[in-house]
């Protein structure tokens, strides 16, 4: 079998991911491929859907188990373009997908290697293979673009949201 094309895959996740800006929506995009078929594509939707797990990973893994039929996403690869926060590596680990592929790190939340190290822990029964970096710079740019017409738009924002944003 060829090697998957990653940055192929990623850019279609970068798509998904200007889907959100365009929406108002932090910017991240996943894509699911089996057996080089794109069986899942999302991005986040937490705004939208005013539900906070509406995260473009979630909102993939449910597509593709659909998509599948099973629960176990065996023989996949998920494509994003920011590294998964704590509850999207959880979903991860518990869907089993084999190789995890990233754009950019998120250094101040990041579930995956940044700050939690979920996807190869010890304690947990399945450790997906990760690669990072991968169009690092349009993935980083997008989130930079999108984090800085917010503080634009909202200079006084709460310390809270603040910290989000000035991790891009
Ligand atoms: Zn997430």
């Amino acid at each position: 079998m060829l090697e998957p094309n990653h940055e192929h895959y990623m850019q279609l996740a970068l798509r998904e991911a200007q889907l959100s800006a365009d929406a108002g929506e932090v910017p991240v995009g996943a894509v699911i491929v089996r057996n080089g078929a794109i069986i899942a594509k999302a991005h986040n939707q937490t705004e939208l859907l005013k539900d906070p797990t509406a995260h473009a990973e979630m909102i993939a893994i449910t597509q593709a188990a659909a998509a599948v039929g099973d629960w176990r996403l065996t023989e996949t690869i998920l494509y994003v373009t920011k590294e998964p926060c704590p509850m999207c590596a959880g979903a991860i680990v518990l869907a089993r997908i084999p190789l995890v592929v990233f754009g950019v790190a998120d250094p101040k939340r990041g579930g995956a290697v940044s700050v939690f190290n979920i996807l190869n822990h010890p304690q947990l029964n399945h450790r997906p293979e990760v690669i990072q970096g991968v169009l690092k710079g349009p993935c980083l740019a997008m989130l930079q673009a999108f984090f800085r017409e917010k503080r634009k738009k909202e200079p006084f924002d709460t310390a809270n949201e603040e910290s989000t944003s000035t991790q891009f």
